[in-house]
């Protein structure tokens, strides 16, 4: 009740909520205070939280922040959601996104921009930016988000939340909508790493409904959160603390970066040399998947259609025209363009070799060093309005989707301030080190 109250009297000037199950949380929320009466009570039992709507959540709204799924009531749970109700945990609602996970701001939702709690001016960061601004503004303690390009960490740091992108595979992605397949993950974000922490030991896992999960152990995320950092080898990939980033948001990481030599850990510089290529080919690869993905979408078997077609050729133009909103489209656009024949070998191909070498400099860095650190984003939150250019948009992924291509994991840890809004400390590790993740993350809340 409390939260919801929150949600009631502050979501009206933050935006950050698409859909508030108010009813249906009420009735979770007794029964698990039976659960506590009864002793069955686990460690989430009755925690709220809310979801990105990207996840199928059974007869409740989901729609990707689209119009075209405007009508949409998903028809089953998406398994992070099944283990999230199966933990105890309650949903209060489903949170703001950008269109079918497509920015960088969260102003490409149909449903409206999100506003930064920090300050109204500003943007949340995307596309994750209703999960990010109702953990910030304490509607909810934590939220589930999706990031493909960085849209866990960069709104994470733009809200001063902590932000976790897992490995490629370590949580399902059944029943989460899908826009770059190869290249989406799920993550919590929440205050601190201890809350990730938890979240994470409910969500990881293999699934046999994703081909795509990885069959391996879960550990109990939190047993290691207090390991000491003495020796922790730290690099600091020197492209990312180049041209471009704002002087303020690189003086707060090399200060983090300070608080990690005084526990005891090493830095040293390290190079990342295809870093340069990371925004090229992601905004050929992430495209082209959306393009294929998005072809579902023909008014005929779900989702918005038009008004009396005349024929099936209109039915689909005029559903998708209207449905669709402009990134989509320009992603649609760029992806069936780099996937036509004549320009597949050139665009797509070269991509993904290209993909390939920025996960082969993730892997020669962490021979040398255990993590990489640097910031989430190359400026804290900019003002709504402030990018109409896209590629200025595509930009701001600079530090945050080189990770996707390489399906390594990333988290994102309140570093303090810029200009008076939050900076984000982003800290890399090699496939499934998320427990090292949370560790080093932990050690400096
Ligand atoms: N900003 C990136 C994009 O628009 C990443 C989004 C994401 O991670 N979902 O594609």
């Amino acid at each position: 009740s409390h939260f919801l109250q929150r949600i009631e009297k502050a979501d009206g000037q933050l935006n950050s909520f698409i859909t508030v199950t108010a009813e249906q949380a009420l009735s979770q929320a007794e029964a698990a205070d039976k659960a506590r009466a009864d002793g069955k009570a686990g460690k989430l039992t009755g925690i709220p939280l809310a979801l990105k709507d990207i996840f199928c959540t059974q007869g409740v709204k989901t729609s990707c922040g689209s119009k075209m799924l405007d009508n949409f009531l998903a028809p089953y749970d998406a398994t992070v959601v099944e283990k999230l109700s199966a933990a105890g945990t309650i949903s209060l609602g489903k949170t703001n996104m950008d269109e079918f996970a497509m920015g960088s701001s969260n102003e490409n939702s149909h449903y409206g921009a999100v506003k930064n709690p920090w300050d109204l001016a500003a943007v949340p960061g995307g596309s994750s930016g209703g999960s990010a601004a109702a953990v910030a503004a304490g509607l909810v303690p934590a939220a589930m988000g999706t990031d493909t390009g960085g849209s866990i960490r960069q709104p994470a740091a733009f809200c001063g939340i902590t932000g976790l992108k897992p490995t490629y595979g370590r949580v399902s992605r059944y029943g989460m909508i899908a826009y770059a397949s190869s290249l989406d993950q799920a993550g919590p974000m929440a205050r601190t790493a201890e809350d990730c922490a938890h979240l994470m030991n409910v969500i990881a896992g293999h699934d046999v409904r994703d081909s795509t999960s990885v069959a391996r152990g879960v550990p109990d995320y939190t047993e290691t959160l207090n390991a000491p950092l003495s020796g922790l080898k730290i690099g600091l990939p020197k492209e990312y603390f180049g041209d471009g980033l704002d002087p303020e948001v690189e003086k707060a990481v090399r200060e983090a970066v300070k608080v990690y030599e005084s526990l005891g850990a090493t830095v040293r510089e390290v190079s990342l040399p295809h870093t340069h290529y990371a925004i090229p080919a992601y905004y050929v690869i992430a495209p082209a998947e959306a393009s294929s993905n998005l072809s579902r979408y023909d008014g005929v078997r779900f989702g918005h259609r038009c008004d009396s077609p005349v024929d099936l050729q209109d039915l689909y133009t005029r559903s998708r025209a209207e449905g669709f909103g402009e990134e989509v489209k320009r992603r649609i656009l760029i992806g069936t363009h780099t996937l036509s024949e004549g320009f597949f070998d050139a665009y797509y191909t070269k991509a993904q070799k290209v993909r390939r070498l920025i996960r082969q400099d993730f892997l020669d860095a962490f021979e040398d060093v255990d993590v990489l650190m640097g910031p989430a984003s190359p400026t804290p939150a900019f003002d709504l309005g402030a990018k109409k250019d896209p590629v200025s948009m595509y930009l701001q992924d600079i530090y945050t989707i080189a990770v996707n291509l390489a399906g390594i994991p990333g988290i994102s840890v309140p570093a303090g301030f810029a200009g008076g809004r939050p900076v984000g400390l982003q800290i890399l590790g090699t496939h499934f080190a998320e427990a090292q993740l949370l560790n080093v993350a932990h050690q400096f809340q």
